[in-house]
């Protein structure tokens, strides 16, 4: 999501006549892309602020801006403690970097120190330029905001209430995506199954997908983030029935404990959410499962830890990201009693994240031997000899090949697996 928002702003900025830099020391104006999801993701984002103090006393006429999360959370307080900064603008107004770069970012009069952050009950109305990282995958985003409160989250209070992108919107962006070549596209959203509440119709996210699929040219559709609570029988079937959907989903579970889920408000069982994977895998042949899990939420017994261990061994997921809980300003398990501490929370996930490496691989081996499409991005960054591109279940594939390959999809045999990257050769 937050990569996306960059390609916004990197849209506005070359609309403008700007152009990527080569680095820091060579930026007129430096944008931080802030994320505050984890305490983690916070702590960069003060270093990178404090290596640019220094840059802004060596070249007084660079510019700072912060956007993003922390942004949204801070606000004006920034400007306080770090004068340095220039320009504070949240994830629900992005489009407000368009006014702040046409009032003339280097003009010395009225122009420094403004604020765009808070609510813009209109912006996923508006549609910004935007400057997509590679040619053969765009992001696209359907919806804003989270309307869910889980108990850990910081994203209902940073990127507010969950609004939906028109269809005709989205149908417009993905036919010009199209038309410039892209061949899969992604789409965004914090919880896309509950995409469409509050538009007119009856428009829910499988008819969104059942419209995207309309669209020539677009070879695959895959979408993320997955709220498990409001994943419908609809929706499988639209996984299935659509060619196009890729057999990948991402279904954040966080743990695998009831009383864990309880009190994450979640608002559904372990057995649920394990009911619908299972019904997911037997009406979709080969789809790839992926996961977030939270290691050490407050109350976590060695019982409730074992529960999403079990989880683990029983869903045999493709891939998981997991994260020790991390305590966020303004949510509801911030009170909670019975945090846990640091090295409880570190032994756990160590655990999972063992666990987890041994299934992959052997998820990954057992793929040896088989032909699988790939759609090509470019060369490995490993090695520049190769090509890199992924599966439709989203595994990067590492394969020789010819840079006239890039942007094609390719049939590649698969002769080595690794836990990270699968290794092949065309055929
Ligand atoms: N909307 C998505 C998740 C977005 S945040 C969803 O519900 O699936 C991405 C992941 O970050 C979450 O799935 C969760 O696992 C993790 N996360 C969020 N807040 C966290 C916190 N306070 N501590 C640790 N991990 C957290
Ligand atoms: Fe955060 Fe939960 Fe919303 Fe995901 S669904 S963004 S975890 S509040």
């Amino acid at each position: 999501m937050n990569v996306h928002d960059s390609e916004k702003m990197a849209g506005i900025f070359s609309e403008t006549g700007y152009n990527e830099a080569d680095g820091r020391n060579d930026a007129d104006v430096i944008v931080l892309n802030t994320c505050s999801i984890r305490d983690k993701a916070e702590q960069k984002f003060y270093s990178e602020l404090g290596r640019l103090k220094k840059a802004k006393q060596e070249n007084p006429n660079l510019k700072v801006a912060v956007a993003g999360c922390i942004a949204q959370q801070e606000g004006e307080k920034l400007f306080k403690k770090f004068p340095y900064i220039d320009f504070v603008v949240g994830p629900n107004n992005l489009d407000s970097v368009q006014k702040w770069v046409s009032n003339g970012i280097h003009s010395t009069t009225g122009n420094h120190q403004s604020t765009a952050i808070f609510d813009n009950p209109e912006y996923h109305t508006k549609i910004l330029p935007v400057k997509r990282e590679g040619g053969t995958r765009a992001w696209v985003s359907i919806m804003y905001g989270c309307n869910n409160y889980c108990a850990y989250c910081v994203v209902p209070y940073t990127r507010g209430r969950e609004r939906s992108r028109a269809v005709s919107d989205i149908y417009d962006e993905i036919v010009e995506l199209a038309k410039q070549g892209y061949k899969e596209v992604a789409l965004l959203g914090q919880n896309v199954n509950s995409y469409g509440k509050g538009l007119p119709g009856d428009v829910d996210f499988p008819h969104l997908l059942n419209e995207i699929h309309k669209v020539d040219g677009i070879k695959r559709i895959r979408f993320v983030t997955n709220h498990p609570g409001d994943f419908s029988l609809k929706l499988i079937e639209a996984i299935r029935d659509l060619p196009k959907v890729c057999e990948h989903i991402h279904l954040p579970v966080q743990a695998g404990s009831d009383n864990t889920l309880l009190a994450m408000n979640r608002k559904y069982t372990y057995s649920e959410y394990s009911e619908k994977v299972s019904l997911l895998k037997k009406e979709v042949p080969g789809m790839a499962i992926t996961t977030d899990i939270i290691a050490g939420f407050p109350g976590e017994t060695d019982d409730d830890f074992e529960c999403t261990f079990n989880a683990l061994k029983e869903i045999q997921y493709d891939g998981i990201f997991a994260f020790k809980y991390s305590k966020r300003p303004g949510t509801k398990a911030l009170d909670f009693p019975d945090h846990l501490d640091e090295q409880i929370k570190s032994e756990r996930l160590a655990r999972i994240l063992d666990l987890q490496e041994t299934i992959t691989h052997k998820i990954n081996k057992s793929l040896e031997g088989e032909i699988l499409e790939v759609l090509v991005e470019g060369a490995s960054n490993n090695n520049p000899d190769r090509l890199t591109g992924r599966t439709r279940t989203n595994k990067i594939v590492n394969f020789p090949g010819d840079t006239s390959d890039i942007g094609e999809l390719i049939n590649v045999k698969i002769i080595e697996a690794g836990t990270h990257s699968l290794y092949g050769e065309k055929v």
